[in-house]
């Protein structure tokens, strides 16, 4: 991807272990910019950035267990009734 500076960016993680959370996002090699961060619970991709924000960040930032737990209940949620959806067809 390219940085507003013009510079590559490279993928990057953080970890919080015990919450079994992982933040992906995009670093410029040259001015440090952060962009395009997805937030996954246990790898299932719970929030990313809305484009506006940093929303997927924040949230990772202020994560604790409940909220991790709710945000994975979330997405697993619909994802379950994607496949359902699909089996149907
Ligand atoms: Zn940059």
């Amino acid at each position: 991807m390219q940085c507003k500076c013009g510079s590559e960016t490279k993928l990057n993680e953080a970890v919080r272990s015990r919450l079994k959370a992982r933040l992906e996002f995009q670093v410029c090699k040259a001015c440090g910019r952060v962009s395009n961060a997805e937030l996954f619970v246990k790898e299932v991709k719970v929030v990313v950035d809305d484009g506006v924000g940093a929303t997927a960040r924040q949230q990772f930032a202020n994560l604790d267990a409940d909220t991790a737990k709710a945000l994975f209940a979330r997405a697993g949620g619909l994802q379950r009734g994607f496949y359902h959806q699909r089996s149907v067809i």
